[in-house]
């Protein structure tokens, strides 16, 4: 059995359906296919607008209500080539795919999925078309999963079907050493691991959502990232640290343009400052990504520094300006232009040079780093906003990731 998602780009058109229906028609003939679509084109982009003109603030039952709508469109149109090509299909919402959701809207997580219905339909020889990035709660409200959703759709089908393989049908050909747009070197990787793309998809890669790799990973599943409109590609596939014997210290570099820096200057240095800076940023539902804590010579006071997506920047300042009142801060300052460039690799573990090395090549280029972060097999550094994409091609070459 075989899970495959279309994103939107994938079905954004009658003409790219057909060519999807012709893909999922080719691996029925070999087995139980079950496709996941996610809405045409920018479709979610324009209900979000839509709902914004109604209503500012729209009660996010309904909101979701309108959201699912979008994959609802998809799945019909992709059923009804699928049948026009006689292959039989049939088209199932999340709540007919039994995915059950916690009671929450516009980010659900996947509670469980009752498989009777699709197994059923598979057994009798259909195609099932599954809408993405919905499901449905206890009490039967429509829910939806987070933008991007639909990858984590087609993963956790995957795994609650036993399914082999679920590939990720998308407009690139997998997962590069780089963004192709910006570094015309860049190298498609036939092979990552599900830790290397867990980091590169939080740190801005595009490709996969974070929350589908994850689930990927836990259920060793296989996942594939293929082209849909070059299918002789084999794309890039997923698998364990485990299975590769040589790690890159280096497999790829991501760039991720949403971000904002905040700071707040001479906070007292006492127990329960950084919990109430970031409990009004919780507060608002504002995540934080890097934060960087340094004290002062006199140390009574620290700076305390950090960054968030783009959008939040301005809610963010707002609640560190009313911190830093409550706890006689000098100041706060916002800065939008700035981007983080991250190298991932499972071999960096290994290799206390790398750092070292990235930081003396952005040097040398004249790029100023202001805030550094690492995991295990990452490094991150925030530069300035016009400095970024130089960042990326000088250290893709720096590390031959072309190679
Ligand atoms: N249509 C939804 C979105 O645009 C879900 C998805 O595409 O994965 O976020
Ligand atoms: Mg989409």
């Amino acid at each position: 059995m075989i899970v495959q998602k279309f994103g939107g780009t994938s079905v954004k058109s009658a003409a790219r359906i057909n060519n999807v229906a012709g893909i999922i028609s080719d691996a029925a003939r070999a087995g139980p296919v079950v496709a996941v679509v996610s809405a045409m084109g920018d479709t979610t982009d324009y209900l979000l607008k839509l709902s914004k003109q109604i209503s500012p603030k729209p009660p996010a039952r309904e909101l979701d209500a309108l959201l699912a709508t979008g994959e609802q469109i998809s799945i019909a149109l992709v059923a009804m080539a699928l049948n026009q090509m006689g292959a039989r299909a049939i088209s199932l919402t999340g709540s007919q795919l039994g995915i059950l959701t916690e009671s929450v809207h516009s980010a659900a997580r996947i509670v469980d999925i009752n498989t009777d219905r699709i197994t059923r339909y598979l057994d009798e020889g259909l195609v099932v078309v599954a809408a993405g990035f919905q499901g449905v709660s206890s009490e039967g409200h429509v829910t939806t999963l987070g933008r991007g959703g639909s990858d984590t759709t087609a993963v956790a089908l995957a795994a609650a079907l036993g399914a082999e393989t679920c590939d990720i049908y998308t407009d690139v050909n997998g997962v590069y050493s780089a963004d192709p747009n910006m570094v015309a070197t860049a190298r498609l990787l036939d092979r990552i691991s599900y830790e290397e793309m867990l980091e590169m998809a939080r740190v801005g890669a595009q490709v996969l959502h974070p929350r589908a790799v994850e689930l990927a990973r836990k259920n060793r599943l296989r996942v594939r990232v293929r082209n849909t409109f070059d299918r002789n590609n084999t794309g890039t596939l997923l698998t364990g640290a485990g299975e590769m014997e040589i790690y890159r210290p280096v497999s790829g570099v991501v760039l991720d343009r949403d971000q904002a820096r905040l700071a707040i200057f001479k906070a007292p240095d006492q127990p329960g400052v950084a919990g109430l800076i970031f409990g009004a940023l919780a507060e608002r539902r504002i995540g934080v990504d890097m934060i960087i804590q340094a004290f002062h010579e006199d140390r009574s006071v620290n700076d305390i520094t950090f960054t968030v997506r783009r959008d939040d920047a301005q809610s963010a300042f707002e609640a560190l300006e009313a911190a830093a009142k409550e706890l006689s801060a000098e100041g706060v300052s916002v800065d939008e232009d700035v981007a983080k460039v991250s190298i991932v690799g499972a071999g960096l573990m290994d290799r206390p040079d790398v750092a070292s090395k990235m930081f003396t090549a952005l040097g040398r280029a004249g790029i100023n780093i202001k805030m550094i972060s690492t995991s295990e097999i990452r490094i991150s550094a925030i530069v300035s906003e016009k400095d970024a994409e130089r960042a990326v091609k000088v250290i893709h070459d720096l590390f031959h990731l072309d190679e």
